[in-house]
Formats: structure tokens, sequence, C-alpha cells
């Protein structure tokens, strides 16, 4: 890896005000060698899932990079008591280092950036699920497969959760990806006949036409769930 990939920003916490500073990855050394059936991808040299959230070292808040400057404190009182309670902590998990990060502090940045979320104002199911399903995307990178199928369950049981109770779904994926992911994680863990239903779901949404590349993976992951369910039989 390039030294030149990673450089430190330095920051304000909207909660407690501190300066400090957190390694982020240039957008110019990302670059993508292939694409997951989970929309994960892998990258040549250093992956940027592994900065993609900022923690505050003193108070712990933690969110994607895009959205940790962006909270609008006066408006999120809990996150603020969590942060208050945080500041008294004195001892911090080492999750601050400037710098390379390994896959076990990536993670812990995913957790607190988690529980932060789920304090927000109007909890936000399709950011929870996201940051779900980045660690899957961490631990398979990591190559560590046991890791990987507990968070392939995790992001199964938060897009389940976003599809049942979301007020609304990420623009992107729309019903049909949620739909398609939904499958595809209940694939990996092995469950053939619920990414059957999910996928032929997805394929019967309102809303497939407007997803044409999620239309094609999703025929081709029903394609490939028939064959393994007749090997199966
Ligand atoms: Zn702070």
């Amino acid at each position: 890896m390039a030294v030149s990939s990673l450089w430190d920003k330095k920051l304000k916490c909207p909660f407690c005000g501190t300066e400090f500073e957190t390694t982020r990855m240039r957008t110019s050394a990302m670059k993508v060698k292939s694409k997951d059936t989970d929309f994960g991808a892998v990258y040549e040299n250093e992956c940027p899932y592994m900065y993609a959230i900022t923690v505050c070292p003193f108070c712990l808040y933690a969110a994607r990079n895009d959205d940790f400057e962006k909270v609008l404190v006066q408006y999120e009182p809990k996150m603020m008591e969590a942060s208050q309670r945080m500041r008294k902590v004195l001892r911090k998990p080492d999750i601050f280092a400037v710098g390379t990060l390994t896959p076990e502090t990536a993670i812990r940045r995913h957790e607190y950036a988690i529980e932060f979320s789920k304090l927000k104002n109007h909890p936000d199911l399709a950011e929870q699920a996201g940051l779900r399903l980045q660690m899957v995307w961490i631990w398979r990178l990591a190559g560590n497969a046991d890791q990987e199928k507990e968070a392939v369950q995790e992001a199964l049981k938060a897009y389940e959760d976003l599809y049942a109770k979301g007020s609304k779904l990420p623009e992107k994926l729309g019903e049909p990806g949620v739909l398609y992911l939904a499958g595809e994680l209940n694939r990996r863990l092995g469950r053939l006949q619920e990414a059957r239903q999910c996928f032929e779901r997805a394929l019967a949404s309102k809303e497939i036409r407007l997803h044409p590349n999620v239309a094609d993976m999703t025929r081709d992951m029903i394609l490939n769930v028939k064959t393994e369910l007749e090997k199966k039989a």
C-alpha cells in the first residue's frame, strides 16, 4: 500500500467539542477490483470500508465519515447524554489509532456507530442495516469466515427489520434491492428456500423495472439457488 493513500484529518467532535485527528482514505486511492453478489466490493490495495467510520476519542460518538459533523446536536438529546456519560469513562477502548487500522478496530468503530445511531431522535434503520452489511464485507476481506457468518446473520436481521418497519428504503436499492439483499444473505447462510422466496418477491416488486441491475442479479441468483436445491434433492 502506498503511504499516500491515507491521510489524517483534523476534526472537532460536535458533541463534546474536542479536536482530534482521524485517518481517512483518499478517494483517488480506492480502486475496485470486483463486486460481490451482496454489493460488497473487492479493492486493489487498501479497503475504504476500514476507514468509513469516525469515532471521537473522548466521548466515543461515532458515525459514518460524511455524517459525523452533519449531526444536528440540538435535536439529539439521547446522543448528547451518551456523549456526556462516556466522557466520564477514563479508560477508552483502543480504537483511535491514527494510521493503518486492523479489521477488529474497524469493526469496533462500526459497533459504536450503530449504538449511537440507535439513540437518534429518528433512528434510521437503513443506516444501521448499511453499517451491518459493511461489517460483513470487512470480515470477508479479512478472511475471517466465522465472524463473517455471524455478521451476515446480523445484517439479515437488520434488512428484515428495515423491510418490515423502515419508513423509507435506501433509494439506490428500493424495494427490489432490499428483498434481493435479504435473499442473498439467506443464501449465504445456506437457507436456500428462504433465499428463493426473497428473490421471487424481489422480481414481483412493482418497482423492479426501476432497478434493471437488481433484476438481472436476482434472475441469476434464482437459477443459482434452483441448481443448489436440485443438487440437494
Ligand atoms: Zn466527542
